[in-house]
């Protein structure tokens, strides 16, 4: 019997991250990433792995891929040749990140025109990302024009945020004729963590509060009612809440004016300098938290205060949707920073205990890749750090949306 599969597709502007799970257990078969797309004086890079590890390759090309379109008969050829993938009709779907689907897409949705026009609406809010993932969803409709195509929004999960949440305080009527309002990222993450949250506490989702900290190059918090989001830290843009590897995260906006009018910088610079020159990057120079927790160690200053300061916020929002939640059953640590660090953990829960949150230190500094619990016995909250999968979680969403075509 021919084994059904699942493509995931995570399409930046010069790359194509792939992922393939068999539908029936979503294991995953295979993952690919190839990188440098576009760039036609250098080589493209072409990562690819089986799910027996034997295949593992570092493939450097020796020439470029020049588009997209090109990087999936590459991809395809990956997976023809590792065998995982050898027929296009073993495809049960395939499911693409799409980073903004704005007020339009409270769920993922099969892809169709409308969906494509209404994606392409949205690309004032997301400049960099929609383009790049509808580059995507094009090449992959002309690819396999016959096999269903999934949309998964990272700010879909954030739709249930309530309008008291979402809302800016400026005038009502850019909310209306602009879209200006909260929509929030990574939401794939923080519902995909949430419910393994819930799994691992065997307890109903629909019972807990949780807050679930995503934190890698770019940094989200969310606070999760009966497993809806009530409140997230990013906003309109991925720019505002926590600090960021180069993201200021949020600060006095009276700050752009201020520049603008003494240091003569145009909207372009400023929009440079919060978005890639702040941040950690800002503060220490570097935007790695594995390079500044190791130079915080060794005594830099700098590289301390911009861990300080990224704990400190950290810690703020933790408080904050304390508050939002009326209190916390579970926090959860996700991403590379959250999974990873203990010193940023540490940091973070530090003094909290006033607010039922202790930590337990030596069970802090244990490595494992499965779910660790890191809570002190006497903690009212527990404190949990689930590794994050975006691409099973897109995966799981497109099978959904598949079944549910199959059984209308
Ligand atoms: P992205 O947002 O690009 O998916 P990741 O979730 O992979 O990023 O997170 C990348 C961040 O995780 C980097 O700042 C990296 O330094 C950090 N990180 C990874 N491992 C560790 C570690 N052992 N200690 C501290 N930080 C780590």
């Amino acid at each position: 019997m021919k084994i059904m599969k699942i493509l995931v597709f995570n399409s930046g502007s010069s790359s194509l991250k792939f992922q393939l799970f068999v539908k029936a257990d979503l294991s995953v078969l295979a993952s690919g990433l190839i990188e440098q797309i576009g760039d036609l004086k250098s080589a493209a890079k072409l990562s690819f792995v089986d799910s027996s590890g034997l295949l593992a390759r570092e493939l450097k090309r020796s020439d470029p891929v020049a588009d997209h379109r090109e990087a999936i008969k590459v991809m395809a050829e990956m997976l023809r040749e590792s065998g995982t993938l050898v027929d296009s009709g073993e495809l049960a779907g395939i499911g693409h990140r799409v980073v903004h689907g704005g007020e339009a897409f409270h769920e993922p949705v099969l892809i169709d025109e409308i969906v494509i026009a209404d994606i392409e609406e949205l690309i004032p809010l997301a400049p960099l990302h929609n383009p790049a993932n509808l580059m995507g969803i094009r090449v992959a409709m002309e690819h396999v024009p016959q096999i269903s195509q999934v949309a998964v929004f990272d700010t879909a999960f954030h739709q249930s945020i309530p309008e008291h949440a979402y809302l800016y305080a400026l005038p009502y009527s850019l909310y209306e004729k602009k879209k200006v309002r909260r929509y929030g990222f990574h939401g794939t993450s923080h519902s995909y963590v949430a419910r393994q949250a819930a799994l691992y506490l065997d307890r109903p989702l629909n019972e807990l509060n949780i807050i679930t900290l995503h934190l890698g190059n770019g940094a989200s918090a969310a606070a999760i009612r009966g497993g809806k989001s009530i409140d997230t830290s990013m906003g309109l843009t991925p720019l505002e809440g926590l600090i960021k590897g180069t993201r200021s995260g949020d600060l006095d906006p009276a700050i752009l004016f201020y520049l603008g009018r003494e240091s003569g910088l145009d909207m372009d610079a400023l929009d440079t300098l919060l978005n890639k020159e702040s941040g950690l990057k800002g503060i220490c120079g570097e935007n790695d938290m594995r390079t500044i927790s190791e130079a915080a160690d060794r005594g830099d200053s700098r590289a301390r205060l911009a861990l300080t300061m990224f704990c400190y916020r950290l810690q703020k929002y933790i408080g904050a949707y304390m508050a939002a939640l009326g209190g916390a059953d579970c926090i959860v640590f996700t991403g590379g920073i959250g999974e990873n660090s203990a010193t940023v953990r540490q940091l973070s829960c530090q003094g909290l205990e006033r607010l039922g949150l202790t930590l337990d230190q030596e069970k802090n500094r244990i490595r494992q890749k499965e779910i660790l619990e890191i809570q002190a016995a006497d903690s009212r909250v527990s404190l949990l750090v689930i590794p994050t999968d975006e691409e099973y979680e897109i995966a799981s969403q497109t099978l959904q949306v598949i079944n549910k075509l199959m059984a209308s």
